[in-house]
């Protein structure tokens, strides 16, 4: 029997982290893209050689770790950079995620993509569950979260794909504009849905 994959993604201050918490509550396995790329630019491997083979050693710390505000200060601007990064880091990111999905048994798993709709990623699951927020309350989230002024997360919200991007890959939609206790209980709803989905597919 192979394992459900539910790609989980939606913007900055979504709620994602909140839900897949919920998830892993349940005991569902939860594989998380940033966390994969944070490992995969550890020091001593291949992925980190890469970059600075390509941005030069300007991009470590002196510790010889990641400077990654450095790093993301440099292709913030730079497209022809962001690209390389990205050519760099999604395949291995794809790789990893391909390895670890394929070690589960649980009946279904979810794989955080924060960025789903713009590495268009999608092929690596079956389906898309987003979680969605107004604009206003994920920018008032991340500001109290992450003490960045408004415009730093207008800019942050602005580089991101909107909503209807993502909306429109969605096969199930989470609206976070209740209380946390409100997104719990979708949670819910969603691991039944999820535990008959996978329950019809291997009958
Ligand atoms: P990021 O992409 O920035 O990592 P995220 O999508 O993972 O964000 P969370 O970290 O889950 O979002 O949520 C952002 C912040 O908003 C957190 O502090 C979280 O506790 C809070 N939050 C999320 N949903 C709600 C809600 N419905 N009511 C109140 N606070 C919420």
């Amino acid at each position: 029997m192979t394992v459900l994959i539910i790609g989980l993604t939606g913007g900055i201050g979504s709620g994602k982290t909140r839900v897949s918490d919920c998830f892993i509550r349940y005991g569902v396995p939860v594989v998380d893209t940033d966390q994969l790329a944070r490992e995969l630019v550890e020091p001593g491997q291949l992925a980190l050689a890469e970059i600075v083979a390509h941005f030069g050693l300007d991009c470590l710390d002196d510790a010889g770790r990641l400077h990654r505000a450095r790093l993301r200060e440099r292709v913030f601007a730079d497209a022809e950079g962001r690209r390389r990064l990205e050519a760099i880091l999604h395949p291995c990111i794809r790789a990893q995620v391909r390895e670890r999905v394929a070690t589960l048994t649980a009946p279904y798993c979810v794989v955080v993509i924060p960025l789903l709709a713009e590495t268009g990623m999608t092929d690596l699951v079956e389906r898309v569950l987003v979680v969605d927020a107004p604009e206003a309350e994920q920018i008032r989230r991340v500001v109290v979260r992450d003490q960045v002024d408004e415009t730093q997360a207008h800019r942050i919200l602005a580089a991101q794909a909107s909503r209807a991007q993502r909306l429109a890959l969605a096969d199930d939609v989470l609206e976070n504009i209740g209380d946390l206790e409100a997104l719990d209980r979708q949670v819910a709803l969603l691991h039944q849905r999820y535990l008959t989905l996978a329950a019809a597919r291997s009958a």
